[in-house]
C-alpha cells in the first residue's frame, strides 16, 4: 500500500508591512488589512472604501491609501477571493 503524501494547505499569499511614505501597490489579488478590525479592503474597489473603525481609508480618487495607525494595516498579496482547491477522488 502506497501511502500519498497529502499536500498540505499552503497560504500562498504574502503579507508585509504596509508603509505610507512608500508607494502603495494596487492591482489584483492586492488587498489591504487592517489589524484593529480586521477588515479588509480590495485594492481595486472603483469606489472610496473604509473599513469598520476607519483606521484605514482606500481614497481612490486620490488613489492612495491612508490610514490613522498606519502600524496596524498589512498588505495582503495574492490573498484575492479565489481559492483553488484541488479535491482529486480516485475509484476503486
Ligand atoms: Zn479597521
Amino acid at each position: 500500500m502506497i501511502e500519498r503524501m497529502e499536500p498540505q494547505a499552503m497560504t500562498t499569499f504574502r503579507r508585509r508591512r504596509f508603509d505610507p511614505a512608500i508607494s502603495n501597490p494596487r492591482g489584483p489579488g492586492i488587498q489591504y488589512q487592517c489589524e484593529i478590525c480586521g477588515d479588509r479592503l480590495d485594492s481595486c474597489s472603483e469606489h472610496a472604501v473604509a473599513c469598520s473603525c476607519r483606521n484605514l481609508v482606500l481614497d481612490v480618487d486620490a488613489g492612495r491609501i491612508s490610514a490613522k495607525d498606519p502600524t496596524r494595516v498589512c498588505i495582503i498579496e495574492g490573498g484575492g477571493g479565489q481559492e483553488l482547491k484541488r479535491s482529486q477522488q480516485q475509484g476503486g
